[in-house]
């Protein structure tokens, strides 16, 4: 049964970090964070198609994609690459613990020096006698700040290699240097390793697989990260037809006006269009198929359409739109974020013209491999 999440802690525009944990841990308890995980380690054993009904209703109640966010890089980011690729020890450790939400994951890919180019990062890790040491610095780190844990990708001997690190580890810090404005229902950060000193169990994967794991972690993201954004754009859309209901002009409700009226058919258009997408992409992984192309055009068009949903919003809404902190221009903010996390959206442009077979053959995020 999807929750109604009609107990939500309430926040402000600028929610603070005990709000947002508030928030994450709430979600969690109503089970956000349990859909297509297996039942032994506290999961539903259901499937995509019941994570994005519940995540679409978190949005609708929230309309907050900073909190939708956190869910998905939590889930994306630690919580399925540790049942993908952690070993016994690793899924028995950490699965519990992070499905129920007790601990607050992510994973941090992006440095100063490069996002897009995930071959060019030069996070490094070398071995020593008691497993690994890294060092390097992460940036724009989706609940960083925050987290218990982080899967954390660094090169070991030229080759991406994911970690698992805990801010309590030596010579790891999760700080707040690189704070975003957007998304403000999440916290975002940096990772700082100075001689961070890991045991051998905290290697998640192949030394070498990180590539791989990476892509399979921004391939679950993409397919699955609007919908609970698709629940924002919902509520968007209602008040969006509200306003056009109510408000009058040339005495007539705002609505009646076609330039008005068409805006809106577009928007509640995207919205379904959106819908689609993301139903596609719970079907195939409910049949267990691959999601590479479907996923980077769920992406794509999610992103554009609600960047573009959100300037026609603000539109309709005239002046009252660009009220200081109103939500609606805060979505715009958001908006032009989620044309940026998981790939952007040139990116998603590359990896589907590479999928099609022409384009640039593309060896960061939109890695067609
Ligand atoms: C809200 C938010 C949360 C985030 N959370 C995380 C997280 O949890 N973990 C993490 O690792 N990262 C995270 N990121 C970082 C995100 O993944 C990067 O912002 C993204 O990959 C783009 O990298 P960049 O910002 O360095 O831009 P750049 O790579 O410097 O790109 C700048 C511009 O150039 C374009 N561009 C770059 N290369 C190409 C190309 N080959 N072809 C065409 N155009 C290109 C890009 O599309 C972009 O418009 C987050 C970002 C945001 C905004």
């Amino acid at each position: 049964m999807t929750p109604d999440f009609s107990e939500l802690p309430a926040c402000g525009a600028r929610p603070d970090e005990a709000q947002i944990l508030s928030r994450f841990h709430y979600a969690a308890r109503q089970g956000g964070l349990r859909h297509a995980l297996p039942t032994p380690y506290g999961g539903y054993g259901d499937g995509f198609a019941a994570l994005v009904q519940t995540h679409r209703r978190l949005g609708e109640v929230s309309r907050d994609p900073g909190l939708v966010l956190a869910l998905n890089a939590h889930l994306w980011g630690a919580v399925f690459p540790v049942l993908l690729y952690g070993d016994d020890f690793q899924r028995e450790h950490f699965l519990p613990g992070l499905i129920a939400g007790d601990w607050l994951g992510g994973h941090a890919i992006t440095e100063p020096g490069c996002g897009s180019d995930v071959q060019a990062m030069s996070c490094r890790a070398e071995v020593n006698s008691q497993g690994y040491v890294l060092n390097g610095e992460k940036r724009y780190i989706t609940n960083s700040p925050l987290a218990d844990w982080l899967v954390i990708y660094a090169k070991l001997d030229g080759k991406i290699t994911a970690f698992l690190a805990s801010a309590e580890d030596r010579g790891c810090r999760f700080g707040h240097e690189g704070a975003l404005d957007a998304c403000r229902g999440s916290a975002t950060g940096s990772v700082f390793l100075q001689d961070c000193h890991l045991k051998t169990d905290r290697l998640l994967g192949k030394i070498g697989a990180g590539a791989q794991m990476i892509q399979k972690a921004l391939e679950l993201e993409r397919a699955f990260v609007f919908a609970g954004i698709a629940g924002v754009m919902q509520w968007q859309l209602d008040e969006v037809v509200k306003h056009s209901r109510e408000r009058r002009s040339g005495g007539v409700h705002l609505g009646k006006h076609q330039a008005v009226s068409h805006r809106i058919a577009d928007m509640k258009l995207r919205l379904d269009t959106v819908d689609l997408w993301l139903n596609e992409c719970a079907r195939l992984a409910d049949a267990g198929q691959r999601l590479t192309l479907a996923s980077a055009q769920t992406k794509l068009y999610a992103a554009e359409a609600f960047l573009q949903s959100s300037l026609d919003a603000v539109q309709i809404l005239g002046a009252s739109g660009l009220e200081t902190g109103g939500s609606m221009l805060v979505l715009v903010q958001d908006a032009l974020a989620g044309r940026l996390f998981s790939g952007s959206s040139e990116v998603q442009k590359n990896l589907i013209a590479a999928l099609l077979g022409t384009g640039d053959a593309y060896r960061g995020r939109g890695s067609a491999s």
